[in-house]
């Protein structure tokens, strides 16, 4: 069971209290940008084979969105952090590069 905890009430919440919201950070193509740029802005999703950043709503608590960084193989939860973040804190990242050394924080494309 993957548990999450809300960045905004403290509380741990099972996985059947949240719901998710896909691949967080995407850059935003409006309509005036290319055809290709638009059409991935829509419909192309990262689905990786460890870690992953993602969109979670609290839907079952006070139905705040949030952002969580975790491995997808193994259920590690890096952290939780506001929606509202360009990119994850200083100490999710340290925690990411504790487990994942050679990796670097790099905003979706
Ligand atoms: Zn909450």
């Amino acid at each position: 069971m993957l548990t999450l905890t809300c960045p905004y009430c403290g509380v741990k919440a099972d996985e059947t209290e949240l719901a998710p919201g896909g691949e967080a950070h995407l850059k935003r193509f409006g309509p005036e940008s290319s055809d290709d740029d638009f059409h991935g802005y829509l419909f192309s999703r990262k689905n990786p084979r460890g870690l992953h950043f993602e969109r979670w709503r609290h839907s079952h608590g006070c139905g705040k969105w949030f952002h969580a960084a975790r491995d997808t193989v193994t259920l590690q939860v890096f952290g939780t952090y506001p929606a509202q973040s360009y990119a994850p804190p200083r100490d999710i990242v340290k925690a990411i590069k504790k487990r994942h050394p050679d990796w670097a924080w790099e905003a979706s494309a």
